[in-house]
């Protein structure tokens, strides 16, 4: 194959294709520049910049594939907590969403195949509670932020600091309360505390 061959937009176009970087609406994926239409399309697959990102692409695929599925992750999981905090919700609402922005990653430069593989794969990783219904996948977003995870830690302190302090003034009461009832039960038998403490003192005296 010669220089030229390997130059020609049909050869570098299936190239793209080949390493799962695909375009999609005349947006190249790989050097992330959103061309108007197909001749621009066109225009930026022959041009210098394109073809150094294709090089270096081809020369590792998987690193490139690697950084968009984590750029890709990492926004999703953001609009996500952003958006919808921990409740549950239908990934296709998110992800409708997410590619509504000019700047999202394209799925087909991700590791993920389709919505679903991503789905699963968030629940696999714990990233987020999924589940299947008879109306798809639903994700919901676990919350593992340093700050939220310290209030979480606190609340239940405290929260168990006044249990203890509830059982503590039980406990006060429920002494109080068998301290009336043994002092009832002296005086129902005709000594009390009090008397106990001062008779012997008293026959002294005498
Ligand atoms: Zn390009």
């Amino acid at each position: 194959m010669g220089k030229s061959d390997f130059l020609t937009p049909k050869a570098i176009a299936n190239r793209i294709k080949s390493k799962g970087l695909q375009k999609l609406r005349w947006y190249c994926q790989m050097c992330q520049k959103q061309c108007g239409d197909e001749n621009g399309f066109k225009c930026h697959c022959m041009s210098e910049s394109h073809q150094r990102q294709l090089l270096l692409a081809s020369e590792n695929p998987q690193q490139f594939m690697d950084y968009f599925s984590e750029e890709f992750r990492n926004d999703f999981l953001e609009l996500l907590r952003r958006r919808f905090g921990t409740k549950r919700v239908h990934n296709n609402i998110v992800y409708n969403e997410y590619i509504s922005h000019r700047e999202h990653i394209h799925m087909n430069a991700t590791q993920w195949e389709t919505l679903t593989d991503f789905t699963k794969w968030l629940g696999r990783e714990a990233l987020c509670k999924v589940g299947e219904t008879p109306k798809g996948w639903y994700i919901q977003y676990i919350d593992r932020d340093p700050e939220t995870t310290r209030r979480q830690l606190e609340l239940e302190k405290k929260k168990k600091q006044d249990l203890d302090d509830e059982e503590k003034t039980a406990k006060f009461i429920e002494e109080q309360v068998r301290r009336g009832l043994e002092g009832k039960e002296q005086e129902n038998s005709g000594y009390t505390s009090q008397d106990k403490s001062v008779r012997p003192k008293s026959l002294v005296c005498n």
